[in-house]
C-alpha cells in the first residue's frame, strides 16, 4: 500500500532521451556520450562494418566478461565501466563494456558458459528502459524471444549478474532489471548473487552500488573460481605527450566539442553531439533579494536550423570554473603542463575517449570533466594507492572503505574531487595519480537541462530559459556550494550588463570560450523534445501548476495563449497556481502575468501560495485543495493539467492531493481517486515535467 501513494512522480519527457535523474537537484550524470559517434570508429564501437554479434566480439577480443548497460544519463555507463576496472584489477577478469544498442541478442542463448554477462539496467520515466535499451528490453520480455537455437532451456549457459538504477518516488521503482532479471530466470539464466538495487529517490544510489557489488563479486569468484588479487590500476587510456604540438597549433583542442567547432565549420543537425554556439540575446535577474539569483535568458538560435517547441527543454553546456580548474592542476602538481599538448588513446579496443584529441590538461579539466561533482568513494580507494605518503594513503583506504566515515569528511561538506585530495594530504601534491585515472573515474561534464520558458508561437527562433542559481551554504564549510552551470550562466549575465563585480561569488569562468570562440557573450546548446506539450485544442481548459522555476514551461504556455487570443482564437480557461517564498523577493514574472490577464480577461487566473508571508506555510498543493469544487469540474470538462518542478515533494504531493479532490468531489474512496489520477496520466491528461 505504501508504494502505492508513491505511484506519483514522473518526468514527462519520457520517450525522447534525455532528462537526468536527480536527487533533490542532485544530477545523476547526464545525456549518454555526446562524443560516442564521433569517436566510435575510432575506437571500435560497433559502427558501420563492426560486428553486432556480442559472442563475436568477445572470442575476438580475448573476453570472458562482458558488462552491458542500459543508461540514460551516464550513471548506468559509469558502473559498467567500474565494474569493468575492478573485475579486471581484482579478478584478473577480461571484461569489457557494452552499449546494449550495439549489440543483438538473439544469440544469448550460445553465450559460452565460462564466460559471465552482467547487466547495470536504469529505469527510466514510468518504468521504461533507456533509449539505448528498448529493443533489447522488449526482445527479452517477449513472451518467446526468438532466440538463435533451440536449446531448452534457452539461456541454460548464461551466467549473468543484475544490477539496476531507479528511484523509488516512481510507482515502477526499478522495473528494468526487475523484469529482465525474471525474464532471464525464466529463460534458464543463473544469477549469480542478488540482483541489486540502487535508489536515487533515497540519495543512496551510490552506496547501494558498493553494498551489492562486494557480495555479488564473492559469489561470482567462486562460481567461476576466480582468485582475488592485489588490486593494480591499470589504465585505460593512455596519454602521450605531443611535443611538436603547442596550444596554438591548429590542431589542437582547446575545448571544442567536436572537429567541426575547431576547424570553424560547425554546422546542424545540433544536438546531444554537436552543440550550436547560440548568442544570448538579454539576461537579466528576476529575484529582488540580494543572497537568490534567478536568471532569465533569451538565448538567440535564429543564426542556426534549431528549432522547438513550447513545453521542450534547451541544453546548457556549461564550463568549469577557474578556480576549479586552477584547484585542480595544482593539486594534481600539473600547474607547470596546464597547456602541454597530450593525445589520449584507447589502450582498449572497447573503450572509448570521451573528448576529442590532441588536447591540453587544460582543455579537459576545464571543458569535459565533471570535476564539481560529489566524489565517488570507490574513486577514493583506488587513488589511495598513488597518495603522497604512507598515512595519506592509509586515510585514502578508509575513506574508501568506511562510509560513515566518508561521509562525516567528504560528502557531508559537498567537497568535490580536488577539494577532496587537498583536504586529505593537507595540501601536499598528488603528482603520482595517473591523469587518465581521472578521465576514467571522472564523469563528462554533462549538459544540463532547462524547460523552454516562453513559447513557440510568440518567439520561434529566441528560447527563454529561467534558471535559479545553485548557490548553498553548507554548515562546516567556510565557502558556500555553488552549481556549475548556473554560476557559469551568471557570470555571462554580469559580462553581459556590465555589473560592476562579475567575480562576486568568486568565481572566474572563460566566458570567451577555446580560442574566444564565445566571445560576445555566447553559450553552447541543444533543444531536446519533451512530451510536454498543450493540448492541440486550445479552448480545452487547462490547469498548471509550476512553483519556482517549474512555471518555467508555464510562462511558454500562457505566451502561447495570449497569443492565441490575441490572434483571435478561442482559448479555455487557463489556470495557473504559482508559489515562492515571498511577494516581495522571488514571485516570477509578477508584472508580465498582468499583461497577459490583460489579453486572457477571466479564461486566465493566477493563483498564488506564498510560503514564507503568513505564520503557516502555504504551498501550492494547498491552494489546490481549497479550489476543490472548481479544479474537479475542470477536470470533468477534461481539462489538462501540468506539473513542473520539484519531483521530491511538491510533485508527489500534488498528485496526492488531486487523488483526494477527486475522490472528496466524486464521493468515491480515495483509492478509486488515486486510480482516476493513473488513469490521466496514461492519457497524458496530467503531464509533469518534473527535476
Ligand atoms: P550542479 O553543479 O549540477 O549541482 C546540482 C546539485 O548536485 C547540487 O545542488 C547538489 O545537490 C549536487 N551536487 C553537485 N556537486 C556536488 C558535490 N560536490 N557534493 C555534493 N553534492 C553536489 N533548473 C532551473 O533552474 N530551471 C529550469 O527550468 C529547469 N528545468 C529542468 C528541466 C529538466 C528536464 C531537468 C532534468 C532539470 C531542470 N532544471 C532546471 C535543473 C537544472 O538542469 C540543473 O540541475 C540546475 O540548474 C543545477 O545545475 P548546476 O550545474 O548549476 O548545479
Amino acid at each position: 500500500a505504501q508504494l502505492d501513494t508513491l505511484d506519483i512522480v514522473v518526468l514527462a519527457v519520457i520517450l525522447l532521451g534525455t532528462a537526468a535523474y536527480f536527487t533533490k537537484g542532485k544530477v545523476w550524470g547526464v545525456t549518454k556520450d555526446p562524443y560516442a559517434s564521433s569517436f566510435a570508429n575510432a575506437n571500435g564501437g560497433a559502427k558501420a562494418g563492426k560486428t553486432r554479434n556480442i559472442i563475436e566480439k568477445m572470442e575476438e577480443s580475448g573476453k570472458n566478461c562482458v558488462i552491458f548497460y542500459g543508461s540514460q544519463t551516464g550513471t548506468a555507463e559509469d558502473y559498467a565501466s567500474r565494474l569493468a576496472k575492478e573485475g579486471k584489477s581484482r579478478f584478473g577478469l577480461e571484461t569489457m563494456v557494452a552499449d546494449l544498442e550495439e549489440y543483438d541478442y538473439d544469440n544469448l542463448d550460445s553465450f559460452p558458459e565460462d564466460k559471465v554477462a552482467m547487466f547495470v539496467l536504469a529505469t527510466y520515466g514510468e518504468g521504461e528502459p533507456t533509449d539505448n535499451a528498448v529493443d533489447f528490453y522488449e526482445f527479452i520480455t517477449a513472451e518467446e524471444p526468438s532466440f538463435t537455437n533451440s536449446n531448452d532451456p534457452p539461456l541454460g549457459n548464461l551466467t549473468y549478474v543484475a544490477f539496476g538504477l531507479g528511484n523509488n518516488t516512481y510507482e515502477h521503482y526499478n522495473s528494468m532489471v526487475r523484469n529482465v532479471d525474471k525474464a532471464l530466470e525464466k529463460f534458464g539464466a543463473h544469477r549469480v548473487g542478488e540482483a541489486g538495487e540502487g535508489d536515487d529517490g533515497a540519495g543512496t544510489m551510490e552506496e547501494d552500488f558498493l553494498a551489492w557489488k562486494d557480495p555479488m563479486w564473492a559469489a561470482l569468484a567462486e562460481k567461476m573460481g576466480l582468485e582475488e588479487r592485489e588490486a593494480v590500476y591499470e589504465p585505460i587510456f593512455g596519454i602521450t605527450e605531443r611535443e611538436n604540438l603547442t596550444k596554438d597549433s591548429p590542431e589542437v583542442y582547446l575545448g571544442e566539442p567536436n572537429k567541426m567547432h575547431l576547424e570553424g565549420t560547425a554546422k546542424g543537425p545540433f544536438n546531444a553531439h554537436n552543440p550550436y554556439i547560440a548568442p544570448i540575446a538579454e539576461s537579466k535577474e528576476l529575484f529582488n533579494v540580494k543572497d537568490r539569483n534567478c536568471l532569465h535568458l533569451e538565448v538567440d538560435i535564429s543564426g542556426s536550423n534549431l528549432s522547438y517547441q513550447t513545453g521542450d527543454h534547451i541544453a546548457i553546456w556549461p564550463t568549469n570554473p577557474g578556480q576549479e580548474v586552477d584547484e585542480m592542476l595544482n593539486i594534481l602538481d600539473l600547474k607547470d603542463k596546464q597547456d602541454t599538448v597530450i593525445s589520449v588513446k584507447a589502450l582498449e579496443p572497447t573503450a572509448k575517449v570521451p573528448f576529442p584529441t590532441p588536447t591540453t590538461y587544460d582543455a579537459i579539466i576545464r571543458y569535459h570533466l565533471e570535476i564539481g561533482a560529489p566524489v565517488s568513494r570507490q574513486f577514493l580507494g583506488t587513488l589511495a594507492a598513488f597518495a603522497p605518503d604512507e598515512s595519506i594513503k592509509a586515510e585514502m583506504v578508509k575513506l574508501g572503505s568506511d562510509k560513515d566515515y566518508f561521509h562525516d569528511k567528504i560528502s557531508k561538506n559537498h567537497y568535490n574531487i580536488s577539494r577532496t585530495l587537498s583536504v586529505v594530504s593537507n595540501g601536499q601534491k598528488w603528482s603520482n595519480i595517473p591523469f587518465s585515472a581521472f578521465i576514467e573515474g571522472l564523469t563528462k561534464l554533462q549538459p544540463r537541462y532547462y524547460s523552454i520558458s516562453s513559447s513557440s508561437l510568440v518567439q520561434p527562433k529566441k528560447i527563454s530559459v529561467t534558471a535559479v542559481v545553485e548557490n548553498q551554504l553548507i554548515p562546516g564549510r567556510s565557502d558556500p556550494f555553488k552549481g556549475v552551470a548556473t554560476n557559469y550562466l551568471l557570470a555571462l549575465k554580469q559580462k553581459q550588463n556590465g555589473e560592476p563585480n562579475p567575480e562576486a561569488f568568486g568565481l572566474t569562468y572563460e566566458l570567451m570560450g577555446p580560442r574566444n570562440k564565445y566571445d560576445g557573450i555566447h553559450v553552447p546548446v541543444h533543444v531536446r523534445h519533451s512530451n510536454f506539450k498543450l493540448p492541440s485544442d486550445p479552448t480545452k481548459p487547462i490547469i498548471l501548476v509550476g512553483p519556482g522555476t517549474g512555471v518555467a514551461p508555464m510562462r511558454g504556455f500562457v505566451q502561447e495563449r495570449a497569443k492565441q487570443a490575441e490572434s483571435g482564437e478561442t482559448v479555455g480557461k487557463t489556470i495557473l497556481f504559482f508559489g515562492c517564498r515571498k511577494r516581495s523577493e522571488d514571485f516570477l514574472y509578477e508584472s508580465e502575468w498582468e499583461e497577459y490577464k490583460k489579453v486572457l480577461g477571466d479564461k486566465f487566473e493566477l493563483v498564488t501560495a506564498f510560503s514564507r508571508e503568513g505564520s503557516k506555510k502555504v504551498y501550492v498543493q494547498h491552494r489546490l485543495k481549497e479550489r476543490s469544487k472548481e479544479i474537479n469540474e475542470l477536470l470533468q470538462q477534461k481539462a489538462y493539467i501540468y506539473v513542473c518542478g520539484d519531483a521530491a515533494n511538491m510533485a508527489r504531493e500534488v498528485n496526492t492531493v488531486l487523488g483526494q479532490i477527486i475522490a472528496e468531489q466524486r464521493g468515491v474512496p480515495e483509492s478509486k481517486g488515486e486510480e482516476i489520477v493513473k488513469n490521466m496520466r496514461a492519457a497524458n491528461q496530467y503531464q509533469e515535467d518534473v527535476w
